[in-house]
């Protein structure tokens, strides 16, 4: 057999959290920890609240590990937190939830480590894809109903799983401005509709916006664009961003880090699901979402 890739780059999730939490211990006065729900397993779901350190203005919430496989977005996550919890913004709250499905990514970790690393990991423990299981455009209409009727598949009702539950009371809570959602692969920086080709009401903010997030990366930045206008045939029906701009008015962004880590000259990469995700060394590729984050805080 194969050798297994190499993912000793990446911080187990338990590890992760665990660090995050006592660094929250460390800086109470800055960042509080809250469990805003369960998964399927009953694992914690973890979100932290960064206060700002002026008054506050408006508010912000990135989070991550939507897809079991991504742990790109998970590591760009954990690296963004650490960076506020250092330096808070001066009018901007921020949460971060460094890992929405947590049953999908243990699942996952545990297959690498197992050397089962041609399994694929997506969907949560129910096997429902979180990315699909949101009111917004959840039904495919029109011809999308007809074509690619697996690809256009959504999950059997909006808001069927605990995961997409806590995302949801969390985002009616608080009514955050922003949103990120951290995906991999693709390097565009998303944003709605994902589920319809028509034009968001705030397309011209979202551009904007955009454009800032990209002009804070360097050379060869991930561009923004309206998911549903960029591929003919690529929809999402029933997406988290869809859903937070839709019901909430948040604008909300989706970043696919990363343009695949599926190393030149390592044919058995094509066959690795884990590779396809995540880059051999991922800092080049943390360092790049959390310029992008960074500068969506401070855009006015
Ligand atoms: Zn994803």
């Amino acid at each position: 057999m194969p050798l297994p890739p190499p993912a000793d780059a990446y911080t187990p999730l338990e590890e992760l959290l665990a660090g995050l939490v006592q660094l929250a211990e460390e800086h109470a006065d800055v960042v509080t920890v809250e469990e805003v729900g369960q998964t399927v397993r009953g694992h914690p779901i973890l979100a932290f609240h960064v206060a700002p350190t002026g008054d506050e203005r408006s508010d912000m919430l990135v989070f991550a590990g939507i897809h079991a496989y991504e742990w790109i977005g998970v590591q760009t996550a954990d690296r963004f937190l650490r960076d506020l919890v250092v330096a808070p913004p001066e009018h901007v709250a921020v949460t971060v939830i460094p890992a929405l499905n947590v049953d999908g990514r243990l699942a996952s970790e545990a297959a690498v480590r197992q050397g089962r690393w041609r399994d694929y990991y997506r969907a949560n423990a129910d096997g429902v894809d979180l990315n699909r299981d949101f009111p917004v455009n959840h039904e495919p209409v029109g011809l999308w109903s007809h074509v690619l009727p697996g690809y256009a598949a959504s999950s059997p009702e909006p808001l069927s799983q605990p995961e997409s539950r806590a995302l949801d009371a969390l985002a009616d809570r608080e009514r955050y401005d922003r949103a990120v959602s951290l995906h991999s692969y693709g390097g565009f920086l998303y944003y709605p509709w994902t589920g319809t080709w028509e034009r968001p009401p705030d397309w011209r903010t979202f551009a904007e916006l955009g454009r800032a997030m990209e002009a804070a990366q360097g050379g060869h930045a991930y561009k923004p664009r309206q998911l549903s206008r960029w591929g003919f045939f690529f929809r999402a029906h029933g997406s988290e961003i869809d859903h937070l701009y839709g019901t909430y008015g948040t604008t909300a962004f989706l970043i696919e880090l990363t343009r695949s880590g599926v190393r030149p000259w390592h044919a058995a990469d094509l066959r690795t699901p884990f590779r396809w995700y995540d880059p051999e060394d991922p800092d080049p590729h943390v360092e790049r979402g959390v310029r992008a984050l960074h500068a969506l805080v401070l855009a006015p």
